[in-house]
C-alpha cells in the first residue's frame, strides 16, 4: 500500500481516528517526540513510542519509503529485542530464515560453515532473517499511518533544528515550498549518514570513508543450482574481488567492491555487471539484472549521540560497511534503547539524567563492537597476502569446527555478546 501524507489534517479525516495529537499538533505544531528521518530507525523509534501512547511526528523528505536494497539481514538479537513490539512477526512473515552462514574464498571455494542452530538455547530465533529493508519501513508506516499519537510529516524536508533555552528542541521544515517550525520536548535525528540533525548539533563524525564504492544487483538466477554447497548466505574472500551473495525471498543480491578508478555510473552500466556477475558465476545467458546500486561506504561514529534534548540515532549516529550486516541492526537497536529512555521520563516519571544512559550504552557498542567487526570482517575479505589468508581460512575452518568456539563466534556475529553486555537481553 503506497502512503501519502502530504496534509496532515486530509490524513488525519480519512484514517477515520479522533485523534487528539493529530489535531492538537495541526492546531499548535508541538508535540513530545519529532522524529526527523522515517528509514527504518526512524520509524521504529515512532513506533515504539506511539505503542507507548507518545505523542511523536515522523517527519521525511520522501513521499515514501524509497525501495532500498541496502539492508536484508536482520540477526536474532534483533528479533528477539523486537519479539514484543510484534515486529519479529512481521518480519518472520516477510523474510527468508537463513541458519548457515557460509564462508568462501574464491581460489578454494567453501572454507567453513557456521551453523546458528548452536544458539537455539539462547534465542527463539537461531537463524538470520533475509528481508530488505524498505519492507519492514513501509510495514511500519502503515502501522503508525493508524495510531492515534503518531502524525506522519511526509514531503517535508528538515533544514534547520535549534536546541530550545527551556529544554525542548525546534525543526525548520519546508513542505510544499513553505517553511514551519515543529517545537519538540525531545527530537531525534535517524536521517541517515549525512544528517542535518547531527550538523545542525555541530556534532563531529570522527572516522573516515572507504576508497571503494560497493556495488549490489539483485538476480533471481538459481545460484543454488550452479554453485555447488553455495549456501544463502556465503562471504567470499579475494584480494581482487571479494563478494556477498545473499538469497532475500524474491531474489539474490550480489555485493562486490567497486575500484576507486570506476565511475558509479559505469559500474552500474549492464556490461559491467554482467561481468561481475560472470566472474562469479559463469553462465551461458546473460544475467537479468533486477536491481541496481552503488554506495559509498565508511566507518565513523558520533562524538556525542545526545546535544541536549536532541539525540541521533542509526546511520545518523554511526555508520560502516555492510560486512557482517550489523549497521541497520545497530541503529534498531539505538531506537530500543532511546525510546525505552524516553518512554521512562515522558511516561514513568523518570529523570531526564536517565536520558544520558542512552549514550552511555550505545556509543561504546557502535566504536568497539560494530564499527571494530566490520572492519575486521572486511579486512579478512579483502586480504592481499597469501600467507594471511591461509591462516584466516585455517582459523574460520578452527572456529566452525570445535563446538565451544563456534557457540562464542556465533554469539557475537548475532549481536547477542553486545546486547547481553548491555543488559538488554538476559544472558543465558
Ligand atoms: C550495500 C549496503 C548493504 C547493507 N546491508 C546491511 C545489512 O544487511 N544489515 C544491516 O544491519 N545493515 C546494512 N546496511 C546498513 C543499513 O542500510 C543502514 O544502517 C540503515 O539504512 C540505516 O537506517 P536509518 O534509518 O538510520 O537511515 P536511512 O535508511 O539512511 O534513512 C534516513 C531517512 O532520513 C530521511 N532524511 C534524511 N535527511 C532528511 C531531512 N533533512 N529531512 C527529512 N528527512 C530526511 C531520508 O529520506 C531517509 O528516509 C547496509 C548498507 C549498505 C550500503
Amino acid at each position: 500500500m503506497m502512503i501519502q501524507h502530504h496534509i496532515l489534517y486530509l490524513e488525519a479525516c480519512t484514517s477515520g481516528l479522533t485523534s487528539n495529537h493529530k489535531e492538537s499538533f495541526m492546531r499548535e505544531n508541538s508535540t513530545d517526540v519529532a522524529i526527523v528521518g522515517g528509514g527504518p530507525v526512524g520509524a521504529l523509534a515512532a513506533f515504539l513510542l506511539a505503542q507507548e501512547g507518545i505523542d511523536v511526528v515522523l517527519i521525511d523528505q520522501n513521499a515514501e519509503a524509497i525501495e532500498d536494497y541496502r539492508a536484508s539481514t536482520f540477526h536474532p538479537a534483533t528479533l528477539d529485542l523486537l519479539a514484543a513490539s510484534g515486529v519479529t512477526d512481521a518480519l518472520l512473515s516477510m523474510g527468508l530464515q537463513c541458519p548457515v552462514i557460509q564462508y568462501r574464498d574464491r581460489a578454494t571455494g567453501p572454507v567453513a560453515e557456521l551453523d546458528l542452530s548452536v544458539l537455539s538455547a539462547d534465542t527463539k530465533y537461531p537463524f538470520r532473517l533475509q528481508c530488505e529493508q524498505f519492507k519492514l519501513t513501509r510495514w511500519l508506516h502503515e502501522k503508525l499511518e493508524m495510531m492515534p499519537s503518531a502524525t506522519l510529516l511526509f514531503s517535508s524536508n528538515v533544514t534547520d533544528v535549534q536546541a530550545n533555552s527551556d529544554g525542548g528542541a525546534t525543526a525548520v521544515v519546508t513542505s510544499n515550498g513553505s517553511e514551519s517550525r515543529i517545537d519538540a520536548r525531545y527530537l531525534i535525528g535517524c536521517d541517515g549518514a549525512r544528517s542535518t540533525v547531527r550538523q545542525a548539533m555541530g556534532i563531529n563524525f570522527e572516522g573516515y570513508t572507504h576508497p571503494e564504492q560497493f556495488l549490489v544487483a539483485g538476480t533471481q538466477f538459481d545460484f543454488k543450482g550452479a554453485m555447488k554447497n553455495i549456501q544463502s548466505i556465503n562471504y567470499t574472500a579475494d584480494p581482487d574481488e571479494w563478494f556477498l551473495l545473499l538469497e532475500i525471498p524474491d531474489m539474490w543480491r550480489i555485493v562486490v567492491p567497486v575500484s576507486p578508478n570506476v565511475a558509479a555510473s559505469k559500474a552500474q552500466s549492464s556490461d559491467y555487471i554482467q561481468r561481475c556477475l560472470q566472474n562469479i558465476c559463469p553462465s551461458d545467458q546473460p544475467y537479468e539484472i533486477l536491481v541496481n546500486s552503488v554506495y559509498r561506504v565508511h566507518q565513523r561514529v558520533a562524538d556525542r549521540f545526545r546535544s541536549d534534548a536532541v539525540f541521533l540515532a542509526g546511520d545518523a549516529a554511526h555508520v560502516n560497511n555492510p560486512l557482517g550486516g550489523m549497521g541497520l541492526n545497530g541503529g534498531l537497536h539505538d531506537a530500543f534503547v532511546l525510546t525505552r529512555e524516553l518512554t521512562s521520563v515522558l511516561r514513568n516519571g523518570g529523570s531526564s539524567t536517565d536520558l544520558d544512559r542512552y549514550e552511555a550504552l550505545r556509543r561504546p557498542v557502535a566504536i568497539n563492537d560494530i564499527n571494530a567487526t566490520t572492519e575486521r570482517n572486511k579486512k579478512a575479505m579483502e586480504e592481499r597476502d597469501p600467507s594471511v589468508r591461509s591462516a584466516n581460512n585455517d582459523r574460520m575452518k578452527r572456529i566452525c569446527s570445535d563446538p565451544t568456539l563456534a557457540y562464542e563466534h556465533a554469539l557475537d556475529a548475532s549481536m547477542i555478546t553486545s546486547l547481553r553486555a548491555t543488559g538488554l537481553l538476559p544472558s543465558r
